[in-house]
């Protein structure tokens, strides 16, 4: 059994006349985040921790922000994109923990339908994702409502045949 774990991470500006979209999950709230898909900083943090465990690089190597194919793209089918390419190593995931910082809106009550969306697009169980939602308690970007913040860690595994070893 080979077990991998990887961490990723991102932060996306809040502006207003965008919709705020986080873990594959549309929010009510007077701004959005800002980027050149539909900037789900979740999902972007998922995806990066996954990856990098793989040592599959990161969500710039394989969807760039310079590619006019991924403007406005929906996140959620970039990390059922990126599970695909783990599939194809062999890799199944084992589990995911998530933490969102963001000073508003309060995401408590969309926690299980972020984890039922992500949970969905990676084939898996939601019971294998968790999701942490936390303020900033005032301080630096994600406190200020400059910029919301996600943080994920992901542990990979798969068998290997002996000659792989
Ligand atoms: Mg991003």
């Amino acid at each position: 059994m080979n077990i991998r774990i990887g961490y990723g991470y991102d932060i996306h500006r809040l502006r207003e006349g965008r919709r705020l979209v986080l873990g594959g999950v549309t929010i009510e709230h007077d701004k959005g985040l800002e980027g050149h898909s539909d900037a789900d900083v979740v999902a972007h943090a998922v995806i990066d921790a996954l990856l990098g465990a793989a040592g599959a690089g990161d969500i710039g190597t394989h969807f760039p922000d310079t590619d006019p194919q991924f403007a406005g793209a929906d996140s959620i089918e970039l990390l059922r994109r990126a599970v695909g390419k783990l599939k194809e190593q062999s890799w199944k995931i084992g589990n995911v923990d998530v933490t969102v910082v963001a000073q508003r809106p309060r995401l408590a009550p969309h926690v299980a339908e972020m984890r039922n969306a992500l949970a969905e697009a990676m084939g898996i169980g939601a019971d294998r994702i968790s999701v942490k939602a936390k303020t900033n308690e005032g301080l630096d970007a994600a406190g200020t409502e400059e910029a919301i913040v996600a943080h994920a860690v992901a542990l990979l595994h798969r068998f290997l045949l002996f000659k792989e070893l």
